[in-house]
């Protein structure tokens, strides 16, 4: 019997996303203090598993926000006053972390391509030659449109400027399509719990290469509660700054050894497939992907609503069957609506919200 008071609506948005009951009972544990060795214990025990979900031996440091706050750590303390900071923007979010990084006082260049459109590597390669930046800002999977961009390419030709800092976020693809963070060279990798990770939101992570603590030395306000420095200091006694989201952490702990015992490749495989059946589904129900050919997102697909159907009462039925998705975001409300298949949702979970999409598209003719 589950305890819950309302009833389960499976979420096909892109977050937060649905949470398995499993998950949800991990975190009833009773409460440790978190300055004592059972959660230094918990802590530790959490770091190789993060390391190799993000495939890096750097720390993965834990923070006690959404992905927000670990965007303004990233801007904060990778670039100094008088340099500057390059964001890649693409969509929404790509666009809200080049204005984190602006409001924290950074000087800031955006190289900007259309909605739906991928960030050109020629475009990087173009502004670094042309400009030095202290770091680059990327966001991997731009889920306001359902981009994936071609990091692997701008990982690539960063290769050549090693005091440009490589900041990602991959905050809707994690542990959904691999991203080898050492490999690529990123100094922060950054993602937050309430989106492909499938845990509820509050709490972040951070994979952070030493030369992020290095630059972070030379900029003089860094704040205090998204210091890297502060953050790293209790990181290596297995410790937070600040009270942790200890309930949070219980969940990581289970849902780090279920990915882990699904495998990483059989995750990645997963999703693709999930892919491809929203794809076929688009085809067939005559809609078309707003995202550009070539760069489809594996966790979440934009589509765009080519028959000019009420999105909102799409989802009202859906909501009776115990199924929701989400509108397009932003100024793409009603233009387009997005289906998450990202975190723990499974084929079968897709058939039948495919199922009940077909009957309100039969009834409405
Ligand atoms: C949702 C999202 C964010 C913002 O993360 P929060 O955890 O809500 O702060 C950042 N980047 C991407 C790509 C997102 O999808």
């Amino acid at each position: 019997m589950s305890p819950k008071q309302s009833e389960h609506v499976r979420l096909f948005i892109p977050g937060p996303v649905e949470v398995r009951e499993e998950i949800l009972e991990a975190q009833a544990e009773w409460m440790i203090g978190h300055r004592s060795s059972a959660f230094a214990e918990l802590y530790a025990r959490l770091q190789p598993k993060l390391q190799q979900t993000f495939y890096t031996t750097n720390p993965v440091y834990i923070y006690t926000s959404s992905g927000t706050g670990v965007w303004e750590s990233a801007s904060r303390c990778a670039v100094r006053d008088d340099r500057k900071i390059l964001h890649l923007t693409c969509g929404a979010f790509s666009e809200r972390w080049a204005e984190v990084s602006q409001l924290n006082g950074k000087q800031v260049d955006v190289l900007a391509v259309e909605w739906g459109q991928a960030n050109r590597p020629e475009q990087l390669a173009e502004a670094l030659h042309r400009s030095e930046y202290d770091a680059v800002a990327v966001v991997m999977n731009e889920t306001s449109t359902g981009v994936m961009n071609p990091v692997a390419e701008y990982a690539e030709i960063l290769k050549d400027y090693p005091d440009t800092l490589f900041l990602v976020d991959v905050v809707s693809c994690y542990a959904g399509v691999k991203i080898p963070t050492d490999e690529w060279g990123i100094d922060v990798c950054l993602t937050s719990t309430q989106k492909a990770f499938a845990l509820p939101p509050g709490m972040a992570f951070g994979a952070v290469s030493p030369a992020v603590l290095e630059r972070a030395k030379q900029v003089t306000n860094r704040g205090y509660y998204f210091d890297v420095l502060e953050i790293d200091r209790h990181h290596q006694k297995n410790n937070t700054p600040a009270t942790p989201p200890i309930a949070l952490m219980y969940a990581a702990d289970r849902q780090l050894d279920d990915i882990l015992a699904e495998g990483l490749e059989n995750r990645f495989a997963r999703h693709l497939k999930m892919q491809q059946m929203t794809h076929e589904w688009v085809r067939r129900a005559g809609f078309e992907l707003f995202s550009e050919e070539g760069y489809h997102s594996p966790t979440v697909t934009n589509v765009r609503n080519t028959r000019g159907i009420d999105v909102s009462a799409l989802n009202s039925f859906l909501k009776k069957r115990g199924m929701m998705i989400s509108n397009g975001y932003g100024k793409l409300k009603d233009k387009a609506f997005r289906i998450a298949h990202m975190g723990d949702i499974q084929p079968e979970h897709l058939e039948e919200l495919f199922a009940a999409m077909d009957e309100f598209l039969a009834q409405e003719g």
